[in-house]
């Protein structure tokens, strides 16, 4: 493992909004934990049917769980620039490979480490190297996977399209070198309150949990499926036996249940230092994953809610009820906000979030419609833009300008597009997607440099359009590349 100090000049601590007399700032510890592609629902809290996730669900009891979370998009970069910023994609700018998130953008290390917090961020996933811009803000920002040199060494544009690397990540078991650096940083840490980024990769492809996750929810399995080589695999698609599909996500549900042992680990690690009751725990998730529900598998490849509906859990008793449950629909980019009210250090300035605390304390607002998501994806030959509310969303596709909208009610696994142009969700829905449109290019004006929903030149399209399909990272419908 290795370490990228960056070295920051705080502001003068009696300046900080929540700053004691004594100097020292008293806003709460906080661990945000973001664990990569975690389906909301394959989880206990939120009705699955397997025991994928004991620890989560008793945070969650100890804490609020919030039923809608939506992310900013389907991929690790984007989404964790959201969660950084408060900013949705298209403000943020962060959309692809060849960008980063540029230094003049505030993220929440910064405000964390200017308002007088230790912070120290722990990333075990290739597009959260600090190449993309993610060290910002942090004392510490560790590099928990076991190809870092490979990373450091050659441009992302360039890896990021490399097999090798991609097989390296694929490959990479990290939830034990993640939180033994964690652990590490924890127990040498001084008296500040601290800001700490914890980011888990295992549930991420491949699946090839440890034992006894390897065989708890599938022991009689004796097929050819072992989790491994997902992406590559062809005979990983939508026509694969049913019986051999089903294997995989149980091998997906047991790394589910291997990263949720972790999550107890933290809790203990908390509760021995005695800071358990005095740390804000958020447990999150950049994306969730496919499995031919829409023809895709993985994730980066459309905007269906298997790839956008996440989990969210945050524990903290002075300020966080416990056991509620909030069904208005939240987001991504609420989630710096949200943390900055819970420690007094103020807001982010234009940012497309707002602070879910009065959603706490109203009723009316946690049980109402909630926010207006939006989310994109702006990668491998696709720039996809949904809208969700409660009860609809819309995906719009801008490079081919159509759109599909669809009655959650009736329909949340989005199977069946409204083809009545005159329903009144496919109206609400284009005026939707309109609005989202002109708010993108607002935000995107306001932090110049960003580009909204930037479409490929005529020429590119033209070659994607031939190709029927042009992925860097995504294998088309039949797994055949
Ligand atoms: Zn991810």
């Amino acid at each position: 493992m290795r370490a990228h100090l960056l070295v920051r000049i705080s502001l003068p601590i009696l300046l900080i909004l929540g700053a004691c007399h004594d100097g020292k700032p008293r806003g709460p510890n906080v661990i945000l934990i973001s664990i990569d592609t975690l389906r909301a629902d394959h989880l206990g809290c939120y009705g699955y049917g397997r025991a994928t996730s004991p620890n989560l669900d008793r945070l969650a009891r100890e804490g609020t769980l919030f039923e809608q979370q939506v992310s900013s998009s389907s991929w690790t970069l984007p989404a964790h620039a959201a969660i950084f910023t408060g900013l949705s994609d298209s403000g943020h700018g962060c959309t692809d490979v060849d960008k980063a998130l540029e230094p003049r953008f505030e993220t929440i290390a910064e405000r964390f480490q200017s308002g007088g917090y230790a912070t120290a961020g722990f990333f075990s996933g290739p597009f959260l190297h600090p190449a993309f811009g993610f060290g910002q803000g942090f004392d510490l920002y560790a590099d928990c996977t076991s190809y870092g040199k490979a990373l450091d060494a050659a441009k992302p544009v360039d890896w990021a399209k490399d097999d090798a690397t991609r097989k390296a990540s694929h490959e990479d078991i990290a939830n034990p070198r993640t939180f033994e650096a964690f652990q590490r940083w924890f127990g040498a840490r001084d008296d500040k309150p601290f800001f700490a980024f914890v980011h888990f990769w295992d549930v991420h492809y491949d699946f090839t949990p440890p034992a006894p996750f390897d065989t708890r929810f599938d022991p009689d399995y004796t097929g050819w499926v072992d989790g491994k080589n997902f992406f590559f695999d062809e005979r990983i698609g939508p026509s694969m036996a049913k019986r051999d599909l089903e294997h995989l996500i149980a091998l997906y549900d047991g790394e589910i249940a291997w990263t949720d042992t972790y999550l107890a680990k933290i809790r203990d690690e908390l509760e021995r230092a005695g800071v358990l009751d005095d740390t804000v725990i958020m447990i999150t998730s950049d994306h969730g994953t496919e499995f031919f529900e829409h023809g895709w598998k993985g994730h980066r490849t459309t905007l269906y809610d298997e790839v956008i509906h996440v989990p969210l859990v945050i524990r903290y008793p002075p300020s966080i009820p416990a056991g509620l449950r909030v069904t208005a629909q939240t987001r991504s980019v609420d989630l710096a906000p949200t943390l900055l009210d819970l420690c007094g250090l103020g807001e982010l300035r234009d940012v497309s979030g707002t602070s879910l605390l009065p959603m706490l304390r109203d009723p009316v607002l946690r049980t109402g419609s909630g926010m207006r998501a939006i989310s994109e994806l702006d990668s491998v030959g696709r720039s996809l833009l949904s809208v969700r509310e409660q009860r609809w969303k819309i995906i719009g596709d801008r490079l081919r300008a159509t759109a599909r909208s669809f009655d959650l009610r009736s329909d949340p696994g989005e199977h069946r597009p409204i083809e009545d142009p005159a329903s009144p969700i496919v109206t609400a829905g284009g005026q939707a997607l309109e609005a989202a449109g002109a708010e993108l290019s607002r935000f995107a004006e306001l932090h110049a440099g960003a580009s909204a929903g930037s479409a490929p030149p005529a020429d590119v399209k033209r070659h994607l359009d031939d190709l029927g399909y042009t992925g860097q990272d995504a294998p088309p419908r039949d797994g055949k590349r």
